[in-house]
């Protein structure tokens, strides 16, 4: 058995922002006690406990990241404000097929790495790129493990024959490899490697294709993801080729969509919006990705007055193009303010828990609190860095002010994986190196 305490001077907790000192106890990795830091070291439990003192800074819970490609953020830079398609065929399509599981490793190791640095404890990877095998996945989940991030791999059924051969598979195949992938993977203990089946959306997966992804969901008791609606002309491919709208061709599917992720669904009109919250599906909302595309405004306010578990994701590196679900609160926020020139339409408090604790219960963890029963993962934050003075508002600074130079400390699991904005296990200068030579040639829309 091992056992940590978490002091810290500040704390954002289940009870909400708490202006006293707070100390967290966890054993093998779990949270089993908060409050009073003397009430806490009094507790047997704590006999022998590791201590970790985080004087002058404030406790947050690790944020959770409901939505990335790790391998995208390679390609950060090579396509920006291209066209779609002339970005899909120039960038996307030109370099991801000559990728091989090594350089998903590189490419995973960087994505995860500068999440972890921006308080990123745990991460869905949506993963398409699979080769009819998990070489590149296995490759992705231990860069993961390596850098001791907390991980969903969200692997991709994928039969689209426009994309590229290393994207498709057959649906045999895809069942299979997701099959072995959960078995190897799947860890119901500590939650630090997850596997769900992710359908890709309607343009890359056939009907049959999502129906199997949704019965290996099914199967293995895990959600299941899938793109949807997230640029209008989505809506208009859906009403022709399936005479419905995205959500509802879905809904005739045979799938159980209360353990659905739809990822965007920034074309969801009223009636898609109402039968999400009737199905209890979820929602992995990604604000930064949305804006940067130019897709359109998701209409998050009424999605969480419905009471739709809403998650968000920082998306690909390529496309927001930065991977901080910190930044993606105050993201939600600004967007929808604006979107109904409504500075009350939404509030901080209301997302910061889009990207910590609803976002763990999106991807059906326990994570994203800090309270018992919870996996421990906190962030510590900076009392001194000026974006968050002052002090009396913590939880609105952390969302509309903070700079990620006030992030310091990073815990996963009751480990340390960022100490003094370093990271703990993988140097960067090792991240640096394997990036810089993997995408030496690369150029932009040539
Ligand atoms: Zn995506």
């Amino acid at each position: 058995m091992s056992s940590v305490v978490v002091t810290a001077d500040r704390a954002i907790t289940h009870a909400g922002a708490a202006r006293d000192a707070t100390s967290v106890l966890a054993v093998d990795g779990a949270i089993v006690a908060v409050g009073d830091p003397e009430a806490i070291l009094a507790d047997p439990r704590a006999t022998g406990a590791r201590r970790i003192d985080w004087g002058r800074r404030a406790m947050i819970p690790g944020t959770v990241n409901t939505h990335n490609h790790s391998f995208q953020s390679l390609l950060r830079g090579i396509g920006d404000d291209l066209p779609f398609l002339e970005w899909r065929e120039k960038a996307l399509y030109r370099y991801s097929p000559k990728l091989r599981a090594e350089d998903m490793g590189t490419a995973a190791l960087f994505a995860f790495g500068e999440m972890l640095l921006h308080g990123v404890t745990t991460v869905c990877d949506f993963y398409y790129i699979n080769a009819q095998g998990n070489d590149h996945a296995t490759a992705t989940i231990e860069a993961a493990k390596r850098l001791g991030m907390r991980i969903v791999m969200a692997r991709c059924f994928y039969d689209w024959d426009g994309a590229p051969a290393s994207y498709r598979e057959t649906i045999p195949q895809a069942v299979a490899n997701f099959e072995s992938l959960a078995r190897r993977y799947q860890d119901r203990e500590r939650y630090l490697t997850s596997v769900q089946p992710a359908p890709h959306s309607q343009h890359g997966a056939t009907p049959a294709m999502i129906e199997a992804g949704a019965g290996c969901a099914r199967d293995a008791g895990v959600p299941w993801h899938i793109h949807l609606a997230e640029e209008q002309y989505q809506v208009e491919q859906s009403l022709e080729r399936f005479g419905a709208r995205p959500l509802h061709a879905v809904s005739k599917l045979a799938v159980d969509m209360s353990q659905m992720i739809a990822v965007h669904g920034c074309w969801f009109d009223a009636t898609e919006r109402a039968l999400l919250a009737e199905r209890g599906g979820s929602l992995a909302y990604c604000p930064g990705s949305n804006m940067f595309l130019g897709d359109g405004v998701t209409d998050l306010v009424d999605l969480v007055a419905k009471q739709v578990r809403v998650g968000l994701g920082t998306d690909g590196g390529c496309s927001n193009n930065r991977v901080s679900v910190l930044d993606e609160m105050r993201a939600a926020a600004l967007l929808q303010k604006v979107h109904r020139t409504d500075g009350q339409a939404i509030d901080a408090e209301t997302c910061f828990a889009l990207g910590t604790h609803t976002a763990g219960e999106v991807l059906q963890l326990p994570v994203g609190r800090i309270a018992p029963g919870y996996r421990c993962d906190l962030v510590a934050l900076d009392l001194d860095d000026p974006s968050l003075w002052p002090e009396q508002a913590l939880e609105k600074n952390v969302v509309y002010a903070l700079s990620s130079r006030a992030i310091t400390d990073v815990v996963v699991d009751g480990q340390e994986v960022v100490v003094a904005r370093q990271l703990v296990h993988v140097q960067l200068a090792e991240i640096q190196v394997r990036v810089s030579e993997l995408t030496r040639d690369w150029r932009r829309g040539v």
